[in-house]
């Protein structure tokens, strides 16, 4: 061995990570760093795929080829890939080049760095933000559903009412609320106790993710009493969707309670009206169906 190649490899042995250059022709393993021996075992003069892999072919990964000019010289190209590799269960990053060697061989060297922590590292922050992301579309779920009945919660629906008076001063899309509250809900709770009551409000809520179209906003309002924002409903509508409701509820026949109805506002969004007094109107709406007798629909 020439005395620069001593000195050459003697430095190579003190680098940290594994280096090995294999003979671009036969695949042949010409040089390894200790390194890469004290970790993969001897096999100068192997083939590489068969000594390392147990492969009879070339490994899919070896990125040879692409290093290569046409007539086969070295392109001068460096490849940066990680690499897993299933003969240590490691993370590698690979550095791959062809170059000559002393000799005069085209061989192509391969420096491969441990990054199996970094991998760990990473995946397990890539798992925590899947995590945090799910967890925000709950938390966001929860924020904006009303827990007893799953219908959006008050806050929510106020959302929704300023989305669509937005709407209708931006775009002249009309709006009408329905509001509507349980008649003499508190002699069933009297009556049945609160948990039969609480039921009855869950199947009121069903009842509404039937009957109500999809698109428009239904939100538990306060108690017994439920909001619906009806987005590109006129008042006329609106009556209509109120009416078919009021019909709905009143032919439901609830387990253990029987027969309940309850009382109708609707209003029509004026332009440049405050949620406010809109809902007031429909409050007002809903008050004024209570003193005509209850089971019925009001306009305001
Ligand atoms: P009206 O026809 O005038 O609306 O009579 P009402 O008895 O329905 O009206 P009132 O406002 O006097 O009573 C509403 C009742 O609704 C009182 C309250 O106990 C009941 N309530 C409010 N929230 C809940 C709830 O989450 N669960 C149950 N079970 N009852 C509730
Ligand atoms: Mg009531
Ligand atoms: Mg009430």
């Amino acid at each position: 061995m020439m005395m620069e190649n001593a000195l050459f490899e003697s430095h190579f042995d003190l680098i940290p990570f594994g280096i090995y250059v294999v003979d671009a022709a036969s695949y042949r393993i010409v040089y390894s760093n200790r390194a890469f021996y004290e970790h993969f075992g001897h096999h100068a003069g192997k083939v590489c795929h068969e000594a390392l892999y147990e492969r009879a072919e070339p490994c899919p990964w070896c990125r040879l080829g692409e290093l290569l000019t046409p007539q086969g010289l070295p392109s001068g190209e460096t490849r940066v890939f990680e690499h897993f590799n299933e003969s240590d269960d490691r993370w590698y990053q690979m550095q791959v080049r062809a170059m000559t060697w002393p000799d005069g061989r085209v061989v192509r060297y391969a420096i491969g760095v441990d990054i199996s922590e970094l991998k760990d590292t990473q995946n397990r922050l890539a798992e925590a933000h899947a995590r945090l992301a799910l967890t925000n579309i709950e938390l966001a779920r929860l924020s904006t559903t009303d827990m007893l009945t799953g219908l959006a919660n008050r806050q929510h629906t106020e959302h929704l009412l300023l989305a669509g008076l937005g709407e209708l001063g931006r775009q002249g899309r009309q709006l009408s609320l329905i509001m509507f509250d349980i008649d003499h809900f508190k002699a069933v709770n009297d009556r049945y106790g609160h948990l039969r009551g609480d039921d009855v409000l869950r199947a009121l809520a069903d009842l509404l993710r039937q009957t109500v179209p999809a698109g428009l906003g239904v939100g538990r309002w306060g108690g017994e009493e439920f909001l619906i924002c009806c987005s590109g409903l006129g008042l006329a509508e609106a009556c209509v969707l109120a009416e078919k409701l009021r019909l709905a509820v009143a032919g439901l026949d609830l387990t253990g309670v029987g027969r309940l109805t309850c009382s109708f506002g609707v209003a029509e969004a004026r332009a440049g009206e405050s949620a406010v007094t809109l809902l007031a109107r429909v409050d007002n709406a809903l008050y004024a169906a209570k003193g005509l007798g209850r089971d019925r629909v009001e306009m305001g």
